[in-house]
């Protein structure tokens, strides 16, 4: 088996982020090696993986606020026939087991080397000035043995922020005044629903009177599910908190409490709730579904002042405005939903994707420099898509330089206009 990859630029997780950074890297920058390494044997991380649907915000009124690379996989699956809701101009009911295999496509036409069952546990440092560090390499594990990885630039795409964690770079967890995480979410479909059955505000209040019975359900006293067609639902249903989710073993307890919830619910839906008795669970998530664990500090700390103030940033890379939204970290029902004011989005700086101390990194997507607040609103599909998106036109831009600068001394300007280019959309 081959041992070591050497690369220009090296991304680790084939998240959507990762996925658009790698894309990215080598569209903007042809004549560079660019690899992406995924732990799963396929690409989209919690899209796939934790079974998350449908899209949420990216549109204001009729304006688009997510373009580019995102746009282009969600033309190809409508193309294809498997984006449920494509007569919209904003469509946002994928087809979960179709993303993979688009995604496939999209990076290997655009000619990135990739390691699928590869997870990176190690990385090897070297200082690099006062207050930073150099990454020189990650090891991968895998079943056959471990592969050592080197490359002059990184993107930590891991949702977790792994690669800085293993780097020894600054990170921040959960809300700042206790560290206090959102909890997490096993997602579920369930099938051959009958016409019969009740819409999601009546299983809201059989919920109620089911849990005022003894039966501890989930600890959402609401119906969070979706319409994701041919008779079936997407549940958003179960809440797992108060675990560290960074820490396997706690991991394992928290995987076997999310199917705890969900089987009982399922359960519940079979034997209380009118048109579901024959109903059948289409799938469930192949791992919980983590909103919330590590975040970087970066060159900027995204705030939630500089969410609903709609602040466009000079150095911005991307925009949003999906509503902060803060399942309670405690574990209750409750969950803390502002949203932007109406017709206004926010912007992502570019500063936001670089670790404080280390120099030849980004990150993309979900764990960017931001606060508990902020992050609760940027960790969407579409915005962690423009994230990675991002990244990658930033690490193209830096290697084709043959640089030996850091991402902080880059030209804005110049990685947005490449976006711009590439259609993604900065205003
Ligand atoms: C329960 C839940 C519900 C959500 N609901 C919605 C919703 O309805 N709509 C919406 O738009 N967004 C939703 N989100 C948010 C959204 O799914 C995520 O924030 C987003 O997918 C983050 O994208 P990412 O690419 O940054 O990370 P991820 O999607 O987490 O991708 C990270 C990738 O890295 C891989 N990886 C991780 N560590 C390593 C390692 N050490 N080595 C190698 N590979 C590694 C993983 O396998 C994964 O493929 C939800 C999230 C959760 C958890």
């Amino acid at each position: 088996m081959q041992t070591s990859i050497e690369t220009d630029i090296l991304v680790t997780g084939g998240g959507l982020a990762g996925c658009f950074a790698a894309i990215a890297a080598k569209r903007t920058n042809p004549a560079s090696r660019v690899f992406l390494v995924e732990k799963y044997g396929f690409l989209g991380g919690m899209a796939t993986a934790g079974f998350v649907f449908p899209y949420m915000s990216y549109k204001s009124a009729n304006k688009r606020l997510v373009g580019g690379l995102f746009k282009e996989l969600n033309d190809r699956l409508v193309k294809e026939g498997f984006m449920l809701d494509a007569s919209r101009d904003f469509p946002s009911r994928f087809d979960s087991a179709m993303l993979r295999c688009v995604l496939d496509t999209m990076v290997i036409e655009a000619g990135v080397d990739m390691l699928f069952h590869g997870l990176v546990n190690c990385v090897e440092t070297r200082s690099d000035s006062i207050d930073a560090k150099k990454i020189v390499s990650e090891t991968i594990q895998t079943k056959a043995g471990s592969i050592h990885a080197t490359a002059k630039w990184y993107i930590d795409a891991t949702g977790n922020a792994d690669i800085v964690f293993h780097a020894g770079g600054k990170w921040v967890m959960g809300r700042e005044s206790d560290g206090l995480v959102q909890p997490a979410t096993l997602n579920f479909r369930v099938g051959n629903i009958g016409m019969l059955a009740p819409n999601r505000q009546i299983i809201g209040v059989k919920i109620k009177t089911e849990k005022k019975a003894g039966n501890p359900l989930t600890p959402r006293d609401n119906c969070l599910a979706f319409d994701a067609g041919h008779h079936q639902l997407h549940f958003n249903q179960t809440r797992v908190a108060g675990f560290d989710f960074t820490d396997p073993f706690a991991m394992t307890a928290a995987e076997i409490e999310g199917r705890k919830q969900a089987s009982r619910f399922i359960h519940f839906l079979r034997d209380k709730i009118p048109g579901y008795k024959r109903s059948t669970v289409v799938d469930l998530g192949t791992e919980l579904g983590l909103r919330e664990t590590r975040r970087i500090v970066g060159e900027y700390v995204l705030t939630e002042q500089d969410l609903l103030d709609c602040k466009q940033f000079p150095d911005r890379i991307g925009l949003g405005n999906y509503s902060i939204d803060i399942h309670d970290p405690k574990g209750t029902a409750n969950t803390d939903i502002r949203h932007i004011p109406a017709g206004k989005w926010y912007s992502i700086p570019f500063r936001s994707l670089i670790p404080k101390d280390i120099s030849n990194l980004l990150v993309a997507g979900r764990p960017i420099s931001a606060t508990h607040v902020a992050h609760s609103a940027i960790r969407i599909l579409p915005t962690c898509s423009a994230i990675g998106h991002a990244a990658g036109v930033a690490a193209g831009l830096i290697a084709q330089a043959n640089s030996s600068g850091t991402f902080k001394d880059l030209l804005v300007a110049k990685i947005q206009s490449l976006l711009r280019d590439q259609g993604a959309v900065l205003e």
